[in-house]
């Protein structure tokens, strides 16, 4: 299998042509959230983003292992090992067992991805069902000389790594800078160098969510959870390995260490970042306060926004910016969104009225290859969406009557949009502009029709108003009337 698809890979800083380890297999993993509470739009851009990946390495005809895993133990709120544990902090706060809180914010993140259209991974495994695979590995890290062992806890041993492997590979950072920035070791600190991080924990007795371990009672660190279950579904090296920008400093330099001093190899042949999401030019956090939850989204209730939009109005926005570039959110950005979004999906809904002629003022090959050139590069989905636009304006064209396409090129039409739109970039017509809503139209314009047969052109006419006044335009022509919205 051969395809032209250029993947921006983090870890050699270019775009790489993509050579899958073994055609026409791909195996993609992508860190999944942590479920301590609800997800937030910036995390919903990371999984649309690798949604969109999955989506277009599909339609290329690759057979995808999709894992994208649930942390559900193991994540302190401090990056460097220290903190309380997220899950047994929410779950004081909210007066529940730690697995309430986790059972309770996944089936929530899994009603959001439904929400924006994002297909499910073909394994989603957990932290905690693979304790087991986590021991095993941090045995074999001991093993090898990378970590030791500190009264019950496990330390991955960073400066005998750094004698052997570049740790910064990932990000190029020089270690003096990491080290700089590193706080040092207090008194009473276990680690032997600032830079280590904890493969296994040692449980305080309070602590509810602990495990037997050689070492002692305890929990894994969060970290060699995605190296266990990648490696256990993916095999020791595999395709793409993705996730948040914020990723690549700390967890995912760490995965890379881990599996090197455990496998002997790297983990991942194509590492992808996404970018991150900002608001009114300012970067999205919680302590900011201009965090969103995608439900204040569909429901217009953020200070920051004038309305409801739907969530194909937001998915289409999150695809409207590449991947690699922030994206700005304000209520003016979602407002164009949303007109673009209608804009495209009412020309798909047109598709089906569109009159055949016998001569052709249309080129769809190029148009074809254009959108085909846009996902290659990189997954461009904004010049992707640029190429739709045109065939936005060819179907509306044909409609008026103003351009002629054959029944071939209709056809040819409907495929680059079906492809496209609906396959690849994951969109969707909306509940009201589902068949619900076609059927409901059809009954109105026929009981219009009788009332034109009947010569009560007061009804009819109303009806006609009533509709347009809703967003509804009725066209009457030779076979009867239609409508699209506008
Ligand atoms: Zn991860």
């Amino acid at each position: 299998m051969d395809s032209n698809l250029y993947i921006y890979n983090t870890l050699s800083r270019t775009k790489e042509k993509f050579e899958p380890l073994h055609p026409p297999l791909v195996g993609l993993y992508v860190c999944g959230p942590t479920v301590y509470s609800d997800v937030h739009l910036g995390n919903c851009r990371t999984f649309v983003m690798f949604d969109l990946i999955f989506r277009y390495l599909l339609h290329l005809d690759y057979k995808v292992r999709y894992v994208r895993n649930i942390t559900d133990a193991g994540h302190l709120e401090g990056d460097m090992d220290e903190g309380d544990d997220k899950f047994a902090k929410k779950a004081r706060l909210e007066q529940l067992e730690p697995m309430e809180i986790v059972q309770k914010y996944t089936l929530g993140f899994h009603d959001v991805m439904r929400l924006f259209n994002a297909l499910p991974p073909g394994i989603e495994p957990t932290a905690t069902g693979h304790i087991i695979e986590q021991i095993e590995m941090v045995k074999q890290i001991l093993n090898n000389g990378y970590a030791y062992e500190v009264n019950g806890t496990v330390y991955f041993d960073v400066e005998k790594y750094c004698k052997e492997f570049n740790y910064t590979i990932l990000t190029n950072r020089q270690l003096d800078d990491l080290l700089e920035n590193t706080r040092e070791l207090g008194g009473q600190n276990e680690k032997r160098g600032r830079l280590d991080f904890a493969l296994w924990i040692k449980a305080k007795p309070e602590h509810i969510m602990q495990w037997p371990s050689p070492w002692g009672t305890g929990f894994p660190g969060w970290h060699i959870e995605c190296s266990a279950m990648s490696s256990k579904y993916l095999g020791n090296s595999f395709d793409i390995h993705g996730g948040g920008m914020d990723l690549a400093a700390t967890h995912h330099t760490n995965e890379i260490a881990q599996s090197q001093a455990c496998h002997h190899v790297q983990p991942a042949k194509y590492w992808m970042h996404t970018n991150m999401l900002t608001v009114n030019g300012t970067r999205m956090s919680k302590s900011k306060g201009n965090g969103f939850l995608p439900h204040e989204l569909f429901t217009g209730s953020h200070e920051l926004l004038s309305r409801g939009y739907s969530s194909m109005s937001v998915r289409f926005f999150m695809l409207q910016a590449h991947y690699r570039s922030t994206l700005d959110f304000s209520n003016e950005a979602l407002e164009a969104s949303d007109k673009g979004f209608k804009r495209l999906i009412n020309a798909y809904s047109l598709l089906e009225k569109l009159n055949p002629s016998h001569k052709s003022d249309i080129d769809l090959k190029s148009l074809t290859e254009r959108c085909y050139a846009a996902m290659n590069d990189d997954f461009n989905s904004p010049v992707l969406i640029a190429e739709l636009f045109e065939a936005v304006h060819i179907i509306n064209s044909v409609y008026d009557g103003k351009t002629a396409a054959t029944s071939d090129d209709i056809e040819e039409l409907k495929k680059l949009m079906d492809n496209f739109v609906i396959d690849v970039l994951g969109l969707k017509q909306e509940s009201n502009q589902s068949d619900d809503m076609g059927k409901l139209l059809d009954f109105i314009i026929n009981l219009r029709s009788e009332a034109k047969v009947n010569k009560d052109y007061a009804t009819s006419d109303k009806i006609r108003i009533g509709l347009n006044s809703i967003g509804i335009q009725l066209k009457d022509n030779k076979e009867g009337t239609t409508w699209n919205k506008i």
